[in-house]
Parts: structure tokens; sequence; C-alpha cells
């Protein structure tokens, strides 16, 4: 039962299952001072009454409890054979739940219920913890205090011994950490408020430690043990085109990125890197030209995006940026034909193809390369880990990999997240962009929109019109994009406007040649969902327009914006949406609004969201803390973070004497002997 609903497997489970408060046992309020704004209470009295009403599915258990004040109607859905049992009229109950009001009357659904003995009210200071359960559980007797009890009888049956130190010594001193035993204690069972303050910094700082710990290790074995590929000099691909041909003056930023990519890159280990920028922030470059260097030193490259339409995009920009230059560059996606396929398969394999360039098509098992040296995944929230995987078995010493991320991941987040690879981020956009002036209106505007866009166009510029697409198959999406569709057609009607639509459920050449037109201008508008979302690049187009924007989250909403404010021209966004909005609707528009900047964007959104929704993330199960939020325990994660790596600079083997107790847990870990399962 524990199981099934809790997930609960071992004894070491039910300790770390920790309450979601405590409530003062001593302090039991009085059924007239409840109010609207009552958190969960605990009131005490007699039950006057029980009776069963309604039929069926409005079936409910009615009791009322009195005290020396008044009166509480407890009431039960669920569960009502096992409540009817215990419940006397005339006997005393503590009981415990969140009050409600029912047409003035104080009311209570589905609360605990004790009998009210002199023990648990003899005025000890008791903290009693609150365990959530589920109504399942509930309906047997094992109510959250049921738990609790269970847990107080495990933890008597603890000595200092079963729950060792695992943390250094010194580390402990220094954070003034309580022992590991008193944490699991008096986060179930505290002695005092302080008590469990303490407990509960000492085990959140525990979490942290072992998972930064754990990446960390990862970090460290594959550095040891994955040889990489030296890249020995830049040669004249690299300086030809850096001389001759690079459109502009890099940024610091990227020269500073390059550098490091460079430094990992002839060091002799496999490179794993994050490369984080703001969106615009030329990202793009920076593969290009570390792609020359593999290129210069006989490797080859693969640079692999989430969709076609920046496959293509990829391509036709770096084909165009490298002309001339002695280097192949393939183009190999889903829709590519079968003749050009095994032509371009056969370029891999001999090592004719030097830049290879596609969507995940590219790290199936067929393709097999001679040589090769560095792979690129752009905008890796749409890859997951495993296929970041398959990537390093395409040559025999794996190759470098650089991973792109499309909209930044706060700092915090990255380095817990993808700890395991090294960081750089590009922090400056590229000279004489100007920033995008965002605002918010009201659909009711969108005539004044349209007008808006009708200047802009006879101005010489194209402007994007996107449509939410919540989900791949949703027909309701698609039949607002279409009635979106004719909606802006009667707006802008042929032949003095064009427009192109792109979305999902065309084909990969259907898409293409509406983007295409819309690239070459061919097309003033470009009306779309998502898919256009990611690393389009349209230097053009100055207006972005996004349907329903309340529907989109945060790095979406940036992302898109990102799509305009490319070129010298001043750029814009509008953000349409509903009269009704969410709270947090309403927040990720202002934050939109006020800013530009996609790292404050992303701090926010994780604030906004926490840590489970971040995209690229999820899948991520180092931030699936129990105690700790990287949010809100920013200082300490910070802190653990650097006891881990300065402990694995100076002892990754964890030899030491005082690194001996985290040595041991973590055996302990493995073998998961101590914990014998719940029967
Ligand atoms: P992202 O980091 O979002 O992938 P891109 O690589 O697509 O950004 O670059 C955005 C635009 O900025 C491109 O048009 C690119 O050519 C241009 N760009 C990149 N680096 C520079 C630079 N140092 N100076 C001027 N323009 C640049
Ligand atoms: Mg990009």
């Amino acid at each position: 039962m524990l199981r099934k609903e809790l997930n609960l497997f071992s004894f070491k489970d039910l300790l770390e299952f920790y309450p979601f408060r405590h409530i003062d046992k001593t302090s039991v309020d009085k059924i007239a001072a409840l109010s609207n704004d009552s958190e969960y209470t605990q009131v005490a009295g007699v039950i006057t009454d029980i009776q069963m009403i309604g039929e069926k599915r409005t079936r409910r258990l009615v009791a009322h409890l009195k005290d020396d004040t008044g009166t509480i109607e407890l009431v039960w859905f669920q569960g009502i054979s096992w409540v009817e049992k215990i419940l006397v009229i005339g006997q005393r109950y503590l009981v415990f739940g969140k009050p409600g009001f029912f047409m003035g009357k104080p009311q209570m659904a589905h609360p605990e219920l004790e009998n009210y003995t002199a023990e648990n009210a003899d005025g000890k200071s008791h903290l009693e913890p609150i365990y959530p359960s589920t109504e399942k559980l509930k309906a047997k007797g094992i109510t959250g205090r049921a738990i609790g009890k269970f847990t107080g009888e495990l933890l008597k049956k603890l000595s200092e011994n079963d729950l060792p130190e695992n943390l250094p010594v010194p580390v402990v001193k220094r954070y003034k950490l309580i022992k590991r035993y008193d944490a699991y204690r008096h986060i179930h069972l505290p002695a005092s408020e302080l008590h469990y303050q303490h407990a509960l910094r000492r085990l959140k700082f525990e979490e942290f430690f072992f998972a930064q710990l754990s990446i960390q290790l990862i970090k460290i074995s594959r550095q040891r043990f994955s040889k990489g590929s030296v890249f020995e000099k830049v040669g004249q691909l690299f300086n030809d085109f850096y001389n001759h041909q690079l459109p502009f003056q890099l940024t610091a930023a990227q020269k500073k990125v390059l550098k490091e990519i460079r430094t990992d890159t002839g060091s002799g280990h496999q490179m794993n890197r994050l490369l984080q920028g703001d969106v615009g922030s030329g990202k793009t470059m920076v593969a290009l030209l570390s792609m020359l260097i593999a290129a210069d030193n006989g490797f080859q490259s693969v640079l692999m995006a989430p969709t076609e339409i920046l496959a293509q995009q990829h391509f036709n920009n770096i084909k165009q940026l490298l002309v001339g230059l002695p280097v192949t560059v393939d183009i190999l996606t889903g829709s590519s034909k079968p003749k050009a396929r095994k032509l371009i398969l056969k370029n891999c394999e001999d090592g004719s193809a030097t830049i290879l360039i596609g969507t995940h098509a590219i790290i199936e098992d067929k393709v097999i390369f001679k040589n090769l040296g560095f792979a690129v995944v752009d905008e890796q929230h749409k890859f997951g880990v495993a296929q970041r995987a398959k990537l390093w078995k395409k040559n025999t010493i794996p190759p470098h990999i650089l991973v792109m991320t499309a909209t930044p991941i706060p700092r915090t987040l990255a380095l817990t997240a993808y700890g395991d690879l090294d960081y750089s981020v590009i922090d400056e956009l590229p000279p004489g962009r100007q920033p995008i002036t965002t605002v918010h209106r009201n659909e009711m505007a969108r005539p004044q929109v349209m007008d808006f866009i009708k200047e802009q166009i006879a101005l010489g510029r194209q402007a994007y019109i996107i449509y939410p697409l919540i989900e791949e198959s949703s027909k309701l999406d698609y039949e607002n994009l279409m009635k979106g569709f004719e909606e802006v057609k009667s707006f802008f009607p042929e032949p003095k406007y064009w427009i192109s639509m792109v979305h999902g459920k065309q084909t990969a050449a259907q898409k293409d040649a509406n983007m295409q037109r819309f690239v070459t201008a061919d097309t003033q508008i470009l009306v779309g969902t998502t898919v256009i979302e990611v690393g389009v690049n349209v230097p053009n187009a100055s207006v972005m327009v996004i349907e329903s924007a309340e529907k989109f989250g945060l790095s979406q909403l940036h992302q898109l914006r990102g799509r305009v404010g490319r070129g010298s021209d001043k750029s814009f966004c509008i953000l349409l949406t509903g009269q009704k909005l969410s709270r947090d609707a309403r927040e990720r528009l202002k934050i939109m609004v006020s800013t530009n900047d996609g790292f404050k964007i992303a701090e926010k959104d994780l604030e906004i969201r926490g840590p489970g929704e971040i995209e690229g993330t999820k899948q991520s199960g180092v931030l699936n803390f129990k105690l700790a939020s990287i949010v809100h325990d920013k200082v300490m994660l910070e802190a653990a973070r650097s006891e881990v790596e300065r402990i694995i600079s100076e002892d990754a083997d964890l030899i030491l004497e005082e690194n001996s107790p985290v040595k041991e847990y973590l055996q302990q870990q493995k073998g998961k002997s101590l914990w014998s399962k719940i029967a």
C-alpha cells in the first residue's frame, strides 16, 4: 500500500519522506476563532452527531464537533466506512485539517482525527509532523499522522551508528551543520522550531552536495577515460576564412569562447562543453570557426539542428560563408532524397565530407564517419542526453562536443543540471543591435496592430505573425491557425501583399519553400506556428506579433522575439492576448515588456515555474531535490558546489582521511545494504 501510493520502498525512503509542515500539538484553536484565512489548524471537542447524507456519488458522512466556543462541521466523501467505525458520539477528539466556510459556518473536509487523550494534551512542546497522504491511504486508516508514527518508531530503533556522518568533517564544521542522525530526528520530530531549521539546513546541504558530487564524478571519470582527438594547430582554412571572409569582427565574448574551445580541443581530452548565449549573440559563428579548426587538423565535423528549417538555414548560411574555400559542406535530414543520401553517406564514410549539417538524421547508425572530430548540437533542449551519447560513438576516439542552448538557462540551473559539461557563455551581443520594443496589446487592438504592420511593410520591412501550437496534433490549434491565416489575408490582400504560411503539418519541402519565399522577401508576412521558433534568421523582419501570447512560456516568447532585431532596423514585438489573464501569464508578459535580456528572463522563468519545468532539464533527475530548492537556496547550492569542486580537485578518488565519510556513504548507497525493505 505505502509502496504503490507513495513510492516508499525502504526504511530510507520512509526517513526521507519528509513532513511538509509541523503543527504545535499544544496549540489547539477555538472553533469560534477560525476564520477564512486559517491555515491548517487543530481543534478539540466532542462529537455531537453523525449522519450519512446523499445518495451514491453525493454520499457523504457529516459529523459535528463542539467545543466550548462553537461547532464545526466535519465532512467525508471517501473512506466513509473507516471513519464511521472510529467515530463515536459523545467522545472527545483532536481534529486536524484546513477549515473552510459554508454559508458562514465553519467546515472541515477530510480532517485527520485522533482520540483526545491526556497524553497528547499534556502540554509538552511537541511539534507534530504533518505528512502528505492520499485518499486511498486515508481510507485504510493510514493518515499522515499514522505515517508519522511509523517514522517515529523507526527513529527510536535507529542509533547514531545507523546514520553516520557522510560529509567531510571540515565541511560540517565550516557550515556549522548538525549531525546527520540529529537532522533526521529533528526534521520529523523537532524539539523546537530552531531544531527543525537546523535539520532542514543540514539535509538540504547534503542533497546539494551529493547531487553535485555525483555529477562531478561522472565528469572526472569521463575526462580520465575518454581520450580526445588533439587539434594541434590553427591552420590555413581557419586563417583564410578569418582574415578574408569573416563578414564582421568577432565580439570579445566570441573570442573568449573560441579560446576556451581551442584549449580544450588541444588538450588530448574529449571536450564536452555547454555554450550559453542569448538569442542572436552569434553562437553559430563560434561553432563554424571551431569546425574549421577541426578541418585544419584533418577531422570531419557535424552540426545538428532540431528542425529541418533550421538545418537548411545553417546549411545555406555556412555554404555561402565558406564559398571558395576547399571545404565540402553537406546536408542530411529526414527528407533527403535516397540518391542524395547515398552520396552523402559515402562522402561521410570516405572522409570527403568535411562538414555535415543536419537534423537528428545524422546520428542514425547508417551514418558512418571516417574521422569525426567535432560535433555541434544546436538548440540543445530538443535533444535528449541519449542522443548526445550516440554522437560519442561515431568515432573510436569520441568527437569533441559543443552543445549550444537556444535561450539562456540560469547559471545555477545550468551548472546543476549540466554540471558534467564545461561551461562557456557569450555575454554580449554584436555591436549595433537596437533593443526590440515590446508591447502587450489586447486582441481588440488587432486592427491597429495590423495597420502598424502595414506601415512597417511600406518601409520595406517584413513581419511574423505566430500562433500557439500547444500540441503537435491538436486539431483546435490548427483551426485557430487557419482562421488566423484567413483573417490576416483579409487585412493584407494580394497582390499588394503576399503571405507565407509555415506549420508542422506541411511536408519538409513545403515548409522549406514557404520559408524560402519569406527569406528572399517574396512574401512580406510569415504566418506560422512555433516551428519557426528556434534559430530562424531573417534580418529584414522587424515585427513579431505573437497571438495568444499568454499561452506561451517565457523562454519561448523570448526565443520568438529573438527572430526580429537581427538587422540594423528598429524592431518590435507585439504580444496579443485576450482580456482574462492568469496571474502567472500577466507576470510573464510584464517581464517580456520590461527586458530584452535573456539571462534575466531565464532567472524569472525559474522563479515562476520552478526548475522542474524548465526545458531541457526535465529528464535530468539531478534537479529532483526533496527539500532543497535551487531557486530559494541558491547561496547554499553555490556553497555546496564550491566544496565539491574543491574536493574533486584535491582528492578526486576520495583517498584523504577527511573525505572517507563521503566515500563510505557512496559505497553504501551503491549497495544499499543497510536498508532492509519495508515488508
Ligand atoms: P544565435 O546565437 O542566436 O544562434 P546567430 O549565430 O544566428 O545567433 O547570430 C545572429 C546574427 O548575428 C547572424 O546574422 C550573425 O551573422 C550575426 N553575427 C554573429 N556574430 C556577429 C558579430 N561578431 N558581429 C556582427 N554580427 C554578428
Ligand atoms: Mg542559433
